[in-house]
């Protein structure tokens, strides 16, 4: 058999050859309507890939992209993502725009955190607060009966579409969506986690579909445009429903939006709630106070710097009880001042010992447990280990 030289990758297929043609026009063009000429053609490749289940066409290309032409990569990501959320289709015999949005709740418990499924009176109840809260008032919405953690929503391009199309059949003829193959998946288990209650909402072609886009109404109207106040409104209404669901948890939760940009929402959120957390289930669990633990901070790199680790101790000793990874987020670079934030949400949280690294550490895993390793004080790589006294207190809630 002729095997191909070393290093070779896989010729690109006509599509494949397209879709990266495309994705570069679009990040090169230099007017609004050459970007209009290359998304719509861009648009239609996708979309067909899609429809085949052609995911591996879209990964390759992406995979070649981002190394070969970043700005080409997020040209196609983009178009990507916006395929798989969004549709159209008829209600009433009337066109209407369906998005797939996502409701993210931060969470952290010293216990396992459900992934409770909604009734059917608990899933009318969410959509009503969602009409009432951040959707336009003629929106149509329907919602998925369980509330997801990370590991159960659905990895695939073409499986993301999949579930979009459910919740909008749901939406047309009324029925409950099923749930997707990925809802029966374990979730792993970590203090602080994000569940996701999942969505899909529909209007007349052309209308909007938050209340952040319509005018803000003067007079004695109450409409609400602010996302400020609309993400408060709709975080006290909807606690009281899904709070019971998630018991033994503390919950925040993030603005409703459309299901990519709430997931990076509550991944941007997730990081300052997870030292947050990790420094209140320090001081719960074992009586360590804030003022009484150590924080050290380390930049960890592969290639290049892929993530801060954030390892909590006892003040003056060289202990690390518990830690949390910061991963860099979408163009975040070296250049970003991360370690003033990450110290900022430390000292807001009473944490004032503080060990920050300047030299790389390499992104060590645990090889019996797989747990990532954190830097010491001293600037060595270390095993987190919570103390004794700890060790022994039951971990699920009963
Ligand atoms: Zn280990």
């Amino acid at each position: 058999m002729k095997r191909p030289p070393y290093g070779s990758r896989p010729r690109l297929s006509r599509e494949m050859a397209q879709l990266s043609w495309l994705a570069s026009g679009l990040a090169q063009a230099g007017s609004r309507m050459e970007r209009t000429y290359w998304h719509g053609r861009l648009q239609t490749l996708v979309e067909q890939l899609l429809t085949a289940k052609d995911d591996e066409s879209l990964n390759v290309v992406l995979n070649r992209l981002s190394d070969s032409e970043p700005v080409g990569h997020d040209a196609l990501m983009d178009t990507i993502e916006s395929a798989v959320e969004s549709t159209t289709t008829i209600i009433d015999g009337k066109p209407h725009d369906v998005l797939l949005i996502a409701c993210p709740l931060l969470t952290w418990s010293r216990y396992a955190i459900p992934t409770p499924t909604l009734s059917a009176k608990d899933q009318r109840v969410l959509a009503e607060l969602l009409l009432n809260t951040v959707l336009t008032r003629h929106a149509r919405v329907v919602v998925l009966g369980m509330l997801v953690g990370p590991d159960q929503i659905p990895r695939e391009f073409t499986q993301l579409a999949a579930l979009t199309q459910n919740l909008t059949q749901a939406l047309v003829n009324g029925k409950a969506a099923p749930l997707h193959t990925q809802a029966q998946e374990e979730t792993n288990r970590f203090l602080s986690d994000t569940r996701y209650l999942i969505a899909a909402t529909a209007v007349p072609k052309g209308d909007a579909l938050f209340r952040w886009q319509e005018p803000r109404a003067t007079g004695g109207n109450s409409q609400l445009n602010d996302r400020a106040d609309i993400t408060q409104l709709w975080a006290s209404t909807c606690m009281p429903i899904l709070e019971p669901m998630l018991a033994g948890c503390r919950v925040s939760a993030v603005l409703p939006d459309a299901f990519h940009a709430a997931c990076a929402a509550a991944d941007r959120a997730s990081r300052p709630y997870s030292v947050q957390a990790c420094i209140n289930f320090l001081s719960e669990s074992i009586d360590l106070p804030p003022e009484k633990q150590r924080a050290v901070i380390g930049p960890f790199h592969a290639q290049r710097l892929e993530e801060y680790r954030i390892a909590l101790g006892p003040r003056n000793e060289d202990a690390l009880y518990h830690g949390v990874v910061w991963p860099l987020l979408g163009i975040e670079d070296e250049q970003t001042d991360m370690v003033a934030e990450i110290e900022q949400v430390l000292r807001a949280a009473g944490v004032t010992d503080i060990v920050t690294h300047e030299h790389r550490f390499p992104m060590e895993f645990c090889e019996d447990c797989g747990g990532p390793m954190y830097a010491n004080a001293d600037g060595e790589l270390a095993h987190l280990e919570m103390p004794e006294s700890a060790a022994a207190q039951p971990s699920t809630l009963h």
